[in-house]
């Protein structure tokens, strides 16, 4: 069943919550400010207060975002987000590190580049290519969980002295759910015992097969500590998402993906957001997940201050009054009230599901105690 917190109908009404305990009251009804009502006697008291009442249905709230595809002629191409993923301790972390060093010539203002979840690099042919840094597997699946598809292309990296092991086949298996194309990084070349081929060899039995053995998955033999060969996983970067001929209107209200999120003490909640259709300036109202604010910052992963972010930028955003949380979803309203109104359900929806989900727990006491 519907139902509000008193506090929460006050807010919604701005109207004193006491004025609404006075008034179930005097209808016999003894509450306090954290007690939920049903939504039929929420709307007695509202219409008594003289407010016009408007059920809201989820439809309602969630129409308009992010399902509204965008006209062919307004597409414009944009950057690759690209994901590392593959064993523990095969070089994910190295080979991140190392290809954001790239390019710190590139001349921007700032140019030590901040950890913020993602960034973006030049590749040697000139187009843009744009990381996510988040550790790894767990990120990818929780987006994919809340239905976020942010990554174009996975890079799997395979140590050469390792070959294929147990995290190697989840992440294929990851990527090809996701349906999302994979270049294989042969990594740690520089070591002795680097066997390439047998890493080619193996990964067939997962269905993977690599161009030097026929196949139609790019691959290319590196090393992260030596940086041989990080401009060529660059090029084929940018090749394989020229031909995934990736677009995005940047003329519209800014929708993109959490992709990291924290309190900071100073700075209050900040969100790297991935912004994936849209462009988002600073004093836009934006929502994430049950979280809203007024965008006051942005800021790129140089700590540059940035007017505005286009789509496949990863940007850091300052403004939220709570704090989002990974692969949450986020859209640009009209309106404050908008925002409210979308947050306020959502929490909502969260209350009822935490509570549903308490429920179900004392039920099963039993299987808690085994
Ligand atoms: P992750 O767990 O996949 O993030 O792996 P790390 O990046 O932390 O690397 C694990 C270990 O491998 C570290 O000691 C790295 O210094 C080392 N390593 C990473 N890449 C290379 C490489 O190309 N060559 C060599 N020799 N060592 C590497
Ligand atoms: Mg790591």
């Amino acid at each position: 069943p519907e139902t509000i917190t008193i506090a929460d109908l006050a807010n919604r009404m701005s109207e004193r919550a006491v004025d609404i305990i006075r008034m179930l009251m005097k209808q016999g009804q003894m509450h306090k400010i954290t007690d939920v009502i049903d939504a039929d006697t929420a709307q007695l008291i509202a219409e008594e207060l003289g407010h016009a009442v408007r059920r809201v249905a989820e439809s309602d709230v969630e129409e308009g975002l992010f399902d509204i595809p965008d006209a062919d002629e307004l597409l414009q191409p944009r950057a690759p987000v690209v994901t590392i993923m593959g064993h523990v301790d095969h070089g994910k972390t190295s080979l991140l590190d190392a290809l954001r060093k790239t390019n710190v010539v590139s001349g921007e203002a700032g140019g030590i580049t901040q950890h913020i979840g993602a960034y973006q690099v030049v590749s040697p042919l000139g187009g843009k290519i744009t990381f996510i840094d988040t550790p790894g597997h767990a990120a990818f699946t929780a987006m994919r969980a809340r239905g976020a598809k942010v990554t174009d292309l996975v890079v799997l990296v395979v140590a050469a002295n390792d070959s294929v092991m147990p995290q190697t086949i989840e992440a294929i298996n990851h990527a090809k759910a996701a349906k999302v194309p994979m270049i294989v990084a042969i990594n740690k070349i520089d070591l002795p015992d680097a066997r390439p081929e047998k890493v080619k060899t193996d990964l067939l039995q997962y269905e993977v097969q690599v161009e030097s053995l026929g196949g139609d998955v790019l691959e290319i033999e590196l090393s992260a500590k030596t940086g041989q060969n990080l401009d060529k996983l660059l090029e084929l970067i940018q090749l394989q998402s020229e031909l995934l001929d990736l677009k995005a209107n940047p003329d519209r209200l800014a929708e993109g993906t959490v992709i990291e999120a924290k309190l900071d003490r100073g700075r209050g909640p900040v969100a790297t957001v991935l912004i994936q259709r849209g462009t988002l300036h600073t004093g836009d109202i934006v929502v994430a997940g049950s979280e809203w604010g007024r965008v006051r910052a942005l800021l790129s992963d140089k700590g540059t201050q940035l007017a505005d972010a286009g789509p496949s930028t990863p940007v850091e955003v300052l403004g939220f009054n709570g704090t989002p949380e990974a692969g949450d979803r986020v859209a640009v309203v009209e309106n404050e009230a908008r925002a409210r109104e979308i947050t306020d359900y959502r929490s909502h929806q969260k209350r009822e599901k935490q509570a549903a989900r308490v429920g179900a727990g004392r039920g099963s006491l039993a299987d808690m105690m085994t």
